[in-house]
Formats: C-alpha cells, sequence, structure tokens
C-alpha cells in the first residue's frame, strides 16, 4: 500500500514525522509536505507562479518539501507517485474542530487527497508549549487507521486528539457559535494592526467534535466535499414549483 503523508506546519514539524512513523506500519511511506508552514491556508492552491518539488534529508523518511499550500502538496505527491492508496494528513500542532476545519491546511490537504478519489485522514493534536510527546497518540493512531482500511464507505475523516485519550466518539462538526474574532493593537511605528484570534467557546452541544474533546474521546467526523444544503435544496425546488 501506498501511502502518502502530507500537513500544513511542514516538512521538519514533529507532528508529520509521528504520523510517518506509524504509517510505516501499513505500507510504503512518502511524506510529501510544505518548505515552510501554512496553517490556515484552507484549501488555497498556488495558480500565478511555478512549485517545486525538491527532496529533503529527514532520518528514516523518504520526503519531500513544496514551495506551496497544503493542497498543492497532495496534487504534487499524487502526481509524482502513482496509486496512491491512503493520504493521511498531521498530526496538526493545534486542533481542528467546529469553524477550524475550514480555516485548516491540515483538513484541505486530506479533501485535496478526496477531489483526486483517494481516501484520506486528517489528524489534529492539541497545541502545547514546548515538545510533545506523540508515543501517546501512537496506539490510537493505529485504531483509527485501522478502523478505516476496514471501512472503504468512510472515504475521508476529520480527525482529533485530545491531550490523554480514553476512548474514541464519533462526531458531528460544531459549527453553532464561532469562535474567531480580531484584536486590534499597535506596531513599533504607531500604526494599528489586526490579530485573529479565537476565545473558547464554554457551552458545546454534545455529540460534536467540541464536546468529544472536553469528554476526553478521539474525535472523529466523516467529512463530504459537497457542500449543497440538501433540505433547501429540496425546500427552494418546491418553491419554485409554487410559483410555476
Ligand atoms: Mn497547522
Amino acid at each position: 500500500m501506498r501511502i502518502l503523508v502530507s500537513n500544513d506546519d511542514g516538512v521538519y514539524s514533529p507532528g508529520i514525522h509521528a504520523l510517518a512513523r506509524v504509517a510505516q506500519g501499513y505500507g510504503d511511506v512518502r511524506v510529501v509536505a510544505p518548505d515552510v508552514e501554512q496553517s490556515a491556508m484552507s484549501h488555497a492552491i498556488t495558480i500565478r507562479r511555478p512549485l517545486h518539488y525538491a527532496r529533503v534529508r529527514i532520518d528514516g523518511l523518504d520526503a519531500f518539501k513544496v514551495d506551496g499550500t497544503p493542497a498543492d502538496c497532495v496534487a504534487l505527491g499524487a502526481h509524482h507517485w502513482d496509486k496512491v492508496d491512503l493520504v493521511l494528513t498531521g498530526i496538526n500542532l493545534g486542533l481542528n474542530i467546529g469553524h477550524n476545519i475550514w480555516h485548516s491546511g491540515t483538513v484541505a490537504a486530506a479533501k485535496q487527497a478526496s477531489f483526486l478519489g483517494i481516501p484520506a485522514i486528517a489528524f489534529s493534536a492539541p497545541w502545547v508549549e514546548g515538545d510533545i510527546d506523540y508515543r501517546v497518540y501512537e496506539s490510537y493512531l493505529r485504531r483509527v487507521i485501522e478502523l478505516f482500511l476496514a471501512h472503504p464507505d468512510l472515504p475521508l475523516l476529520n480527525v482529533n486528539f485530545p491531550e490523554e485519550p480514553r476512548d474514541l466518539r464519533w462526531t458531528k462538526m460544531s459549527v453553532r457559535h464561532y469562535d474567531g474574532y480580531v484584536i486590534p493593537g499597535q506596531d513599533p511605528m504607531g500604526r494599528t494592526h489586526y490579530w485573529f484570534a479565537e476565545e473558547p467557546r464554554e457551552r458545546v452541544e454534545e455529540g460534536t467534535d467540541r464536546w468529544a474533546l472536553d469528554q476526553g474521546f478521539v474525535s472523529l467526523t466523516p467529512l463530504r466535499l459537497d457542500l449543497t444544503d440538501d433540505e433547501r435544496l429540496a425546500l427552494a425546488r418546491k418553491v419554485v414549483q409554487a410559483d410555476g
């Protein structure tokens, strides 16, 4: 089995190395990731300049860097390696739950695989100060990968780890309350600048990704590429028929 591993934190991120090493237990692994951090780039692709794909030396890994976005990396990775069977992205340094799924480059890399018809899982873990011991996640990474391989009807999965996982839970994306906001500040020249920030959400709905992580569960959310709101589409069709 050919497993392409990517991320948005960059090819030298410890998270991608931890994921690639676990993936080596399941097949041939190739890392193709951005040369610099591309977090929150979402599903951007590079179309106004050429891209470069170059081998990098990382102990024990077949690895390449790309001067582009996470989606570019998966597209170039699949171009250079025939018949990729599985794409794994992450482990992101920071959770990708709720609205962050929209902003995430890690999730977008998995979505890009899905566009290409390749099953994919995005993995994220809480951002912590200092070094993370990824061994905590190894057994859960294996559990999720094995579960995913046994269920081809789940082609795109977003997975988030709590700091100390105690079990797995199927969840839905928590989007009721937006946690993003803008903080103005001043630079040394006295000009106003702005930081995009997040505030913690206090109330979480049961069954959502945010809820599962609060409870210490690994959150597994099946995603889809079709953004159509089927309920409202049915409603819209009825309205137009009534008018006609
Ligand atoms: Mn990131």
